[in-house]
Parts: structure tokens; C-alpha cells; sequence
């Protein structure tokens, strides 16, 4: 009883406003949220259990009574994987009807996850958008001109829905180049700009020879960002760069930076949090399960990020716990400004290029701001790298446009790297096909922007 009615004070909140359900939310004691927690875990799982016919086929394989669990450990080692959407498709996972569908190339294969949603489901992701917003100081009176990718993405939705709650003046640009962007944008004096990270830092060298304008704050989400990277952004513009955190699975932020920078405040509301196998130092693989969604509900989601959980109080004064800076991901896939990149991508861009051998290595690493793809080849004749490369960037253009359009827009440099046959595997047996040099951990500044100081 008591959790109901907790919930329905929640959701009361949640529809006054932003500033109004942050007062009256922060009324609600933590072992009152906590139970809500619970009781939307349970709820969960018994759906999941009842009419998905992947988790019933999978908790009756396991023995696992559904109306017996309380607590997302007492699954044991049972996590829902990408590779699973993939493999018994989405259908599958259904459990309610839906309005819309997202999808995501973020995986080690090109086939895409396909997730399916509601749209009470984007309304409430909005709400909690518009919250977290505000906090970072959005209000009514503010212009936003996203620059996010409108194609098959979520993040124009729930950016959208949450900007509906606030009221301000938004304008979608779509991923366009960031020359034309600037171009475009300035006319609608935006003062708040949300991208991906590597736009952000193109646009930023745009503004930065061309001139800036006063903005409030920029928000990127949907990858990674070095603190050097960061830090150019912020000097151009006068002001801060915040991320988000979220999968397209997850619908939207799983956590979002505050004033501090310092991890991703969760969203606890709608997510139980859990890591698997931690290491000593306590980094491990964040694995969520959602609590809100009833069309396609993840139970124990695998999102291969590593990362930890933090549960000490930050500075800025919000109480929810952080998830740390996400230190790496568990598969080869490598997100950068070329976009989501793993070994079937090069294999698909060395296709059918003579000379070259079967071993090969992609590199992504920091020269600058900015990304670097090195597509290190083995070849018998090292003056053929030029036409190595030609042929690369020529794939690349007819096979995979949009990375292709990503690099005309200098989101990134690719350059191919000769080496002699047989030597990148090192002795090793297995060869590491995509490696992520880059450091995203505190405000180290990465060797390779050190190397190239003054250049
Ligand atoms: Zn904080």
C-alpha cells in the first residue's frame, strides 16, 4: 500500500513541473523511494514473466519463479545481452503495444537492435528530461538548436519531449556539418546547443577561428568525450559542456552529469542499477533493469560499459548516487567520431583490396580534440600504402557513407599505417582488432595531444 501511494505522489510531482516536483520529490524519504523501487522491480519481472515469451522461455529453463523475486540479485547469473535482442529479435521481448521504435548500430555486428516504446513511456522520459534540465539551469526563456541524429535515434525524441515540459524555444537541425550549422543556428540565436561530443569539438574549432556567441550551456550525449577535448569546448564558448549517459535500450539517460562533471547522476527512479563481475578497484559492467517500461521491459540488461557506482554525496548537492566515468566497454566495439565502430566495420572497408592481409588492427586514439582512426595493414610491399589508402577511402564512400560522411565533416582523421607482414599479432594468438587508446579517466591529457603541443 505504502509503495502505491508513494507512487502516485511521484507521479504527481513529476506533472507540476519542473521546479515544483523537484520541492515536493525531494519530500519523499529514501526508504520510501526504495520501496517503490521494489515494488516496480517485482512488477516488472512478473510482466516480463507472463508475456515475454523470451523471459518466460528463459526463467522456466532456469527454474526461476518470477513471483518469488524480490531483488534483481537473486537472478544469479541470468543478464538479458545485446546479442540477444539480435538474436530472437524484438518480438520476442514485447510485452505491450507499441507506438514507436528506436534502433541502435550500437553493437559488434550490423545487424541493429530494434527497441519498441510507448508513448506514456517517452512522455515520462521527457518529464524527468525537463528535471534534469532545469537543474542544469534551463529555463522557459532559453533557444536550443539540437544538432542530434534524427535517423532511426532517440535522443531528438526524448529531447524533445523533455523541452515540451520547459516550453522553450527548440529547433532541430538534424546531424548536419557543423559548417553549416553555424552558418544556419546563429540566426536563431541559440543559448544552449546539444550534439554528439565530436560535433561539439568540430563546431567548437568552427566557432573558435569564426567567433563564438553567448551561450548558457552545451549538452552532448552519445559518446565518450576526453577532458581535453572538454576543455577546448568550454574555453571557445565561455561555458560548460555536459554529457549524458544513456543507450537507446535504456530510452533515453541512464545518468547525466551535474555542475560538477564528476559521473553521471542515475536515474534511479527508473532503473535498478547493478555491476557484474567488479573488479577490486570496483569498476565492473554496469548492468540495469527498467522499472517503468511496459511494452519491452530489460531485465538485468548488459550494457557492456564499464564503469562504478557511486554512492558518496556530491558537491552539487543532488542526492541521487553516480554512475563514475565510463573507463571502457567490455566488447571491441569503439564509440568516436567516426561513429559506433567494431571489427566488422574495417572488415567490410578492406574488402576486396589487393595486397593486403588478413591481420589487421584499427586504432582510435587522440591527436588534439580530435579522434584518430589508425587502420593498421600488413603489407608485402610498403610503397603500396598510398594505394592501400586510396582504395580504403574509396570503400569507405561507396560501402559506408555514413562513416564516410562523419570524416568530411572532420569529425575525425582515418589514416592507414604499413606494417610487415606478420607482425601486429606480435607472437600473440589472438589479435585485438579494435583497440581504444584513448584516456577518458580524469584530467590526464592523453600522450598524443602532449606529442603534438605546438604543432
Ligand atoms: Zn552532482
Amino acid at each position: 500500500m505504502l509503495p502505491r501511494l508513494v507512487e502516485l505522489a511521484e507521479q504527481i510531482a513529476l506533472r507540476t513541473g519542473p521546479e515544483r516536483a523537484l520541492g515536493l520529490l525531494r519530500h519523499i524519504p529514501d526508504p520510501a523511494f526504495e520501496a517503490v523501487r521494489r515494488a516496480r522491480f517485482r512488477r516488472t519481472l512478473r510482466l516480463a514473466a507472463e508475456r515475454s515469451p523470451f523471459y518466460r522461455e528463459q526463467f522456466r529453463r532456469r527454474g526461476l519463479d518470477a513471483r518469488r523475486i524480490t531483488h534483481p540479485s537473486q537472478l544469479g547469473d541470468f543478464y538479458t545481452t545485446g546479442e540477444d535482442l539480435r538474436a530472437h529479435g524484438a518480438d520476442a521481448f514485447l510485452t505491450g503495444r507499441a507506438d514507436t521504435a528506436f534502433e541502435t548500430t550500437g553493437t559488434t555486428s550490423p545487424v541493429p537492435k530494434r527497441v519498441f516504446f510507448s508513448l506514456r513511456e517517452v512522455a515520462d522520459m521527457g518529464r524527468l528530461t525537463a528535471l534534469w534540465l532545469h537543474i542544469l539551469g534551463l529555463r522557459r526563456e532559453d533557444r536550443i538548436v539540437s544538432a542530434f541524429d534524427c535517423s532511426f535515434w532517440v535522443s531528438p525524441w526524448v529531447l524533445r519531449a523533455g523541452v515540451e515540459q520547459i516550453g522553450c524555444f527548440h529547433v532541430e537541425a538534424g546531424k548536419i556539418d557543423p559548417l553549416e550549422f553555424y552558418a544556419r543556428a546563429k540566426a536563431y540565436a541559440p543559448t544552449v546547443i546539444f550534439g554528439e561530443p565530436s560535433w561539439i569539438v568540430r563546431l567548437s574549432e568552427i566557432a573558435k577561428t569564426r567567433g563564438p556567441w553567448p551561450l548558457k550551456f552545451l549538452f552532448a550525449g552519445g559518446e565518450n568525450i576526453a577532458e581535453v577535448a572538454r576543455r577546448l569546448v568550454e574555453d571557445v564558448w565561455g561555458a560548460p559542456l555536459y554529457l549524458n549517459y544513456g543507450q537507446t535500450e535504456s530510452f533515453g539517460a541512464l545518468g547525466a552529469e551535474c555542475r560538477m562533471k564528476n559521473g553521471y547522476h542515475r536515474n534511479d527512479l527508473y532503473f535498478f542499477f547493478e555491476l557484474a563481475n567488479p573488479d577490486p578497484d570496483g569498476f565492473g559492467e554496469i548492468v540495469y533493469t527498467t522499472l517503468s517500461r511496459d511494452v519491452m521491459p530489460l531485465i538485468r540488461y548488459r550494457s557492456t560499459d564499464v564503469a562504478r557506482l557511486v554512492d558518496d554525496p556530491c558537491a552539487c548537492g543532488v542526492d541521487m548516487g553516480r554512475i563514475g566515468k565510463i573507463r571502457g566497454r567490455c566488447d571491441e566495439m569503439v564509440v568516436c567520431g567516426m561513429g559506433n565502430v567494431g571489427p566488422w566495420v574495417f572488415d567490410e572497408i578492406l574488402r576486396g583490396i589487393e595486397d593486403i592481409g588478413d591481420d589487421w588492427q584499427a586504432v582510435v586514439r587522440h591527436d588534439g580534440p580530435r579522434d584518430v582512426v589508425e587502420l593498421r595493414v600488413e603489407l608485402d610491399d610498403p610503397s603500396r600504402r598510398a594505394a592501400a589508402e586510396d582504395a580504403v577511402h574509396r570503400h569507405m564512400r561507396e560501402r559506408s557513407p555514413d562513416f564516410w560522411k562523419n570524416r568530411e565533416m572532420q569529425l575525425y582523421d582515418l589514416r592507414v599505417t604499413a606494417h610487415k607482414v606478420g607482425t601486429l599479432r606480435g607472437g600473440g594468438r589472438k589479435l585485438r582488432r579494435v583497440i581504444d587508446e584513448r584516456q577518458m579517466l580524469g584530467g590526464a591529457q592523453p600522450r598524443a595531444a602532449r606529442e603534438n603541443t605546438g604543432s
